[in-house]
């Protein structure tokens, strides 16, 4: 029996590919329904299709162009991205588990384990205490982790307080904006939009998100226009930590398996989850599996992401300078952020003065 704690993609993916090879799936879910609170952008680049096809009602927009926005420049690329409904997509990875045979209990909220077999789970719905047997234990409940805690496997890594909002804004609804430099410290910032005259705008922070926030709001538009709140905490990959012990195991945000230039933690965590089903069944070793498979992607996301927070605005300007050469802009359309290691080799081959940036690697 393979106990699951977490019905987020990571979670319900896992489940999907665990329970199609005949293995006996339960997802604990401690909302009462899957996908909601949403606490995401939903961006994603079309590699997401590599796994399977999404249904038209979970798109909610495909964008072509990316407006990259520094202090003192902006310039247009175009790229393939899709856009969307956070929740209904993790309700389709629930059916496709659950279709394939896994069991999904809401309201079921882990707090701990009994023994080496076995889980404690609180039933919200009924206010009981269940004992649920589990041979193998999954923790894919995202950053705030009950199941890493509970093994003793939560680490000191840091995560951003991504704060975002659904505002009502008249934007460009083929294209969405990033944002860099010294307004968005640490991180970025972003104005997605998923409809006409509503975007997800928001930023990442380790400190003073809301003072940040709220200046970037101020410069498009005013706190009278927030539809929702769609915060959550994004967690830095750590390479050091350890994702696996014994039978437990971690995933998605828990494991920190998130691109540390964008914050995505989708994509990740659907490739993760073939490496675990993978090491599941043929009983391997996971923190060795994970790193070979994606640590040297996720890596390279890390070191790129410590480069740009200790560039000036000046910096910006430069690398927008040269990003903005139609020899570089082809580069950036043909691969994308899930496939950085290409990415980065096309970028230095047509434009080796991206090198004068290694120099910060150092710094
Ligand atoms: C503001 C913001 C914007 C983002 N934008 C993007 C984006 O545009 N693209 C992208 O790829 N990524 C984005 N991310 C990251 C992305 O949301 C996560 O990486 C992704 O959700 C990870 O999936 P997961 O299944 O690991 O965790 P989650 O989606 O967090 O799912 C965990 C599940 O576990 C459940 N759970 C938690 N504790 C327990 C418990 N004790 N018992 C039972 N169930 C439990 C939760 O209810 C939840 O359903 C964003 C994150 C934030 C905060």
């Amino acid at each position: 029996m393979i106990t699951i704690v977490g019905a987020g993609p990571a979670g319900s993916y896992l489940g999907y590919l665990l329970a199609r090879l005949g293995k006996q799936v339960t997802i604990l879910e401690e909302h009462s329904q899957v996908g909601s609170p949403v606490q995401c952008t939903g961006i994603v680049t079309n590699s997401i299709e590599k796994f399977f096809r999404l249904k038209n009602e979970v798109i909610a927009k495909r964008l072509d162009k990316v407006v990259v926005v520094s202090k003192n420049s902006s310039i247009t690329v175009n790229v393939d991205e899709i856009v969307m409904w956070r929740d209904r997509f993790d309700r389709l990875v629930a059916e496709m588990a659950q279709d394939a045979g896994a069991k999904i209990l809401l309201s079921h909220q882990f707090t701990g384990f009994d023994g080496r077999n076995a889980i404690i789970a609180k039933d919200k719905k009924n206010n009981q205490t269940k004992r649920i047997k589990a041979d193998i234990i999954v923790g894919a409940d995202g950053p705030y982790s009950a199941v890493a805690k509970a093994a003793g496997l939560s680490s000191n890594s840091k995560n951003y307080i991504g704060m975002q909002a659904k505002v009502k804004l008249k934007a460009d609804t083929t294209a969405f904006e990033t944002h860099f430099g010294s307004d968005f410290p640490g991180f970025f910032g972003w104005v997605v939009p998923e409809s006409e005259g509503i975007v997800r705008l928001g930023l990442g922070c380790f400190e003073n998100t809301q003072e940040h926030f709220y200046r970037f709001l101020k410069s498009r538009t005013g706190k009278k226009d927030i539809v929702c709140w769609e915060s959550g905490l994004i967690p830095l990959y750590n390479p050091k930590k350890t994702i696996q012990k014994d039978k437990v195991y971690l995933i998605g945000d828990a494991a920190a398996q998130v691109k540390a230039t964008t914050g995505g933690g989708i994509i990740p965590s659907l490739k993760a989850a073939h490496t675990l089903c993978g090491c599941i069944v043929n009983d391997k070793n996971y923190n060795k599996e994970f790193r070979k498979q994606s640590g040297r992607e996720l890596l390279l996301h890390l070191k790129i992401r410590n480069v740009l927070n200790k560039f000036s605005d000046a910096d910006y300007g430069r690398l927008l300078e040269l990003m903005s050469q139609e020899k570089v802009k082809n580069v950036l359309k043909k691969y994308d952020r899930d496939t950085p290691i290409p990415l980065v080799a096309n970028l230095l081959l047509k434009e080796p003065r991206f090198l004068s940036f290694s120099k910060f690697l150092f710094a």
